[in-house]
């Protein structure tokens, strides 16, 4: 699975018009402000390497949900403003992302010029993957990179229809992304420990049956252990179950046998965690097996943390997803930041995937004290699960 698909330095880019689907896709506050710029830092090695090699440079990326037209709440403005920062030069929006005007605008771009177009999401077609505005997409440039690892597990017409229509090759962040997460699970540096925590079952049942024979270690935490608790015939109380799990549950738990590492205690309230303020509930620590009737386990407790920071320090790659606990409310988010400091201290290859569990890493400030945090949350577990990502297939062979 050793990458071998066309990159950005297989390609001469000099005088092109070089469209660039990256993943704009930002986190923002009610008021637009971005609230974590990650993504666009980034892209910013291939943008870049694009305007020092005297490129076009024509971005495309999405950004949120918009119901199938223009909406301003969905505009790449407060991307184009704080890409401009970045960049240290203007990086202008284009009014819309195909049509005569963009043409004009992109006829109009010097070498080593950089044009955002509006969102690609703007039109329902690019989610339909639809062959017509693909092409409009592709009659905009001479070449295409996709960098935009977040989306490559979806086929649309800015990650995999246009690649029909261009010489098409991978950006620098889509190569990284692919080398830490292809290599890590292709050929591991052991004991290779896999942590998956998170909230439902069903969701993560691809990537443990994937890691599952390649790991030395399965850590399962979070909300899904408690399906697993179940399983084994404890009392979870008010704990998340997912009751179409349980069968999987128990065969996991067959078949890993000493692999798998479960909560030894955890933290369990008297109420609703989300139904007012968490500070009045009552949180007690008891063990994994001594949950009582009526309580909700909400995060892991410290001597599960220790027996996980354990397994951490003697591990050479460790992959983690999933939050321990309700990490959102500060109370319960003690399990998910002793997991992250053993990453944070560990010598190991420590990579993070997932929306929640990078935004997590990134709140309790280890961000910068792991070795590969993915971009891409959907993307990432696709492509641990073993599955085809789309927008990488649709690239030109080396
Ligand atoms: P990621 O986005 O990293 O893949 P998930 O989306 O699978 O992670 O899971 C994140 C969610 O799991 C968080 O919203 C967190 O609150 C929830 N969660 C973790 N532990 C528990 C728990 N014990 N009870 C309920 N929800 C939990
Ligand atoms: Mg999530």
């Amino acid at each position: 699975m050793a990458f071998n698909k066309k990159t950005i330095e297989d390609v001469d880019v000099a005088g092109k018009r070089v469209l660039v689907r990256v993943d704009f896709n930002v986190p923002q506050d009610e008021t637009g402000r971005i609230t974590d710029d990650r993504r666009i830092r980034a892209a910013l090695p291939t943008i870049q390497y694009l305007m020092d090699h005297k490129a076009r440079v024509i971005l495309a990326s999405h950004l949120g949900r918009p119901k199938g037209g223009p909406d301003p709440k969905y505009s790449l403005q407060p991307v184009a403003a704080r890409l401009s920062e970045l960049l240290g030069r203007p990086v202008p929006l284009a009014p819309d992302s195909v049509g005569d005007q963009v043409k004009a605008q992109v006829d109009a771009l010097s070498d080593g010029d950089v044009l955002l177009l509006e969102n690609v999401r703007f039109y329902p077609e690019e989610e339909k993957n639809d062959p017509a505005y693909a092409e409009k997409l592709a009659a905009l440039a001479d070449l295409y990179i996709n960098d935009a690892f977040g989306t490559a597990h979806r086929a649309h017409a800015s990650t995999e229809g246009v690649a029909r229509h261009l010489p098409a090759a991978a950006g620098y962040l889509l190569k990284k992304e692919l080398d830490y997460l292809g290599n890590t699970i292709e050929d591991p540096q052991r004991p290779f420990v896999a942590i998956l925590g998170g909230a439902k079952v069903k969701d993560k049942i691809p990537v443990i049956e994937s890691l599952l024979p390649k790991v030395d270690t399965l850590i399962i935490c979070g909300g899904m252990a408690y399906t697993f608790f179940k399983a084994k015939g404890y009392e979870i109380g008010k704990s998340l179950l997912d009751d179409g799990s349980l069968d999987f549950a128990k065969r996991v738990m067959d078949e890993a046998g000493e692999k798998l590492m479960l909560p030894v205690d955890v933290v369990a309230v008297d109420g609703n965690p989300f139904g007012g303020d968490p500070d009045a509930l009552h949180a007690e620590t008891v063990a994994a097996d001594k949950i009582p009737a009526g309580r909700e386990g909400v995060d892991i407790g410290p001597m599960s943390v220790r027996a996980f920071t354990a397994v951490i320090q003697g591990a050479k790659t460790v992959i983690w997803n999933g939050p321990a606990g309700i990490f959102e409310i500060d109370r319960f988010a003690e399990g998910t930041k002793g997991i992250a400091q053993a990453l944070a201290d560990s010598g190991a290859t420590t990579i993070v995937g997932g929306g929640d569990s990078a935004a997590a890493v990134e709140k309790l400030g280890f961000a910068d004290r792991i070795t590969h945090i993915s971009t891409g949350g959907g993307a990432s577990l696709e492509f641990l699960e073993g599955k085809t990502l789309p927008g990488v297939a649709a690239l030109q062979d080396k």
